[in-house]
């Protein structure tokens, strides 16, 4: 089976969130199992500067009336997995984020940007493939690959089938009508059967439409997303296409995650041997600036800065919590409101509380081994995958229970436990739950048992590769 995995963002070339996680790790997971699987990816120009020996392999015109782009080809660092790159320098070659430039908005051509990405993973599924390669699966993540299935529908050549994988529906790439036109798709698609969503032509809700399949990154936010609640307006078509969604729980990529072989740890370990992990904590706290003292509970957070994480409601109990004789120790961006609460947080309580807004892989790798426990206090959280990387790393989690946090924690009242889980969104809810892991944390045998259950849980990337390629098999 040929698969073409499309997804406007990679690890190791550019990262904004776990998509890029799950685009460098599944992949590389398909084709350890046998598959044919190749990357589609924007040329952003940090693309083109990390990977190497690209060849150029297709020049053509996307749309009528636009430049030529280039196709490269190349094989992703590490897995060499084979990735084409889509390179049109005017669209993606700029400072700044892929989605948004400096000051947080979006670029202003994001339609004509994703529209592009997308019509080439169309081109690469059908008879008019600019490559001596076509798909027979193309495998969609996210709104910034959606129109991909439209433009495979509406193609009149044998074409590919399509899965439509949801990361997060709360991002659904909600353009103006007006750019029907410029991307070459016909005005009879605008309807409510098609790309149209409340009046705007929406990158997603085409994908839900046309993707033969839809996979949502947990079976419990699959569920959820055909809610009023939280489905963010596509319930009703989910809903309707039932019998089409299912949801597959990301794993983790343990070539980059395993505590045992961490490159960015100086103190390594396993479960047989934590002794290590209590001196990765003490680096992380003298070299943050908090004070060393082995047996204050130290929680962590790496998280971007947004309502969906929750991050709100610990700022209303972390006073408690510190003065309690907590440590907290914070990495990551987003709203400008929350990052500036951490940041007075941090100023309030100094040699208690560390801040650092700003995205820094290694930091991530060393706050999973040097925390004692980690928050994600998430609102809705699609799968997530920073609970995992807490178990992996004898970090035990403190998680709500929703989406895939409830699908891949295990309570700590269970034999098999390897979190802590709270309901209701709410400071009292969290504060409660947060005190409890402390209380467990000062219990050294219960606490150890815990880390081991979360250590030795398979939380690989195996078992849901096998059961993509499953979908895959009915559909193709
Ligand atoms: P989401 O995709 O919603 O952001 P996930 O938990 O699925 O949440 O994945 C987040 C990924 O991004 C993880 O790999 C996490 O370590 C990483 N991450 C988030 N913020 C930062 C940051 N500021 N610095 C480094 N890594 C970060």
């Amino acid at each position: 089976m040929k698969i073409l995995f499309v997804t406007s963002e990679v690890h190791p070339l550019v990262k904004t969130g776990g998509l890029a996680d799950v685009s460098a790790a599944l992949p590389a997971a398909l084709q350890v199992l046998g598959e044919d699987v190749r990357l589609l990816i924007p040329g952003y120009s940090r693309v083109l500067e990390k990977l190497e020996n690209k060849r150029i392999v297709a020049s053509f015109s996307v749309f009528p009336g636009q430049p030529e782009v280039k196709l490269l080809s190349a094989k992703m660092p590490d897995t060499d997995v084979p990735v084409y790159v889509l390179d049109a320098p005017l669209y993606f070659c700029r400072v700044a984020g892929p989605y948004q430039y400096e000051l947080g908005g979006d670029w202003p051509d994001n339609a004509m940007r994703f529209g592009m990405l997308s019509k080439v993973a169309a081109m690469l599924g059908s008879a008019a493939s600019p490559v001596a390669w076509r798909a027979d699966i193309v495998h969609c993540n996210d709104w910034q690959s959606g129109l991909a299935p439209a433009y495979l529908h509406l193609n009149e050549d044998v074409h590919a089938k399509s899965v439509m994988t949801i990361h997060n529906i709360a991002f659904q790439g909600n353009f103006d009508r007006d750019w029907l036109e410029p991307l070459n798709l016909p005005q009879s698609c605008f309807d409510m059967h098609g790309v149209e969503f409340h009046g705007y032509l929406s990158f997603l809700k085409a994908g839900l439409h046309y993707a033969d399949r839809i996979v949502s990154v947990s079976p419990t936010y699959a569920r959820e997303i055909q809610t009023t609640e939280m489905g963010y307006g596509m319930q009703g078509l989910l809903t309707a296409r039932n019998g089409d969604v299912s949801g597959i729980l990301n794993g983790i990529d343990e070539n980059e995650w395993d505590p045992a072989t961490d490159k960015h740890l100086s103190a390594r370990y396993d479960s047989r041997d934590l002794t290590p992990k209590a001196d990765g904590k003490m680096a992380l706290q003298q070299r943050l600036g908090l004070e060393v003292k082995a047996r204050a509970p130290l929680l962590g957070v790496v998280s971007r800065l947004t309502y969906q994480k929750g991050l709100d409601m610990l700022l209303e109990c972390l006073p408690k919590l510190l003065d309690g004789g907590a440590q907290l120790v914070v990495l990551g961006s987003g709203e400008a409101d929350l990052e500036r609460r951490y940041q007075q947080l941090a100023q309030r309580y100094p040699g208690r509380v560390s801040v650092t807004v700003r995205f820094d892989e290694a930091l991530s790798h060393q706050i999973m081994a040097g925390a004692d426990i980690f928050l994600m206090p998430s609102r809705f959280e699609p799968c997530g995958l920073n609970q995992m990387y807490g178990m992996h790393y004898g970090t035990p989690p403190v998680v709500r229970r929703t989406g895939g946090l409830a699908d891949s924690v295990s309570d700590a009242s269970l034999e098999d436990g390897t979190g802590f889980m709270f309901d209701e969104a709410t400071p009292a809810a969290l504060y409660r739950t947060v005190v409890a892991a402390i209380d467990c944390y000062r219990d050294l045998p219960r606490f150890h048992s815990l880390q081991l259950n979360g250590m030795r849980r398979d939380v690989g990337w195996r078992a849901s590769a096998q059961k993509y390629i499953e979908l895959y098999r009915k559909i193709e």
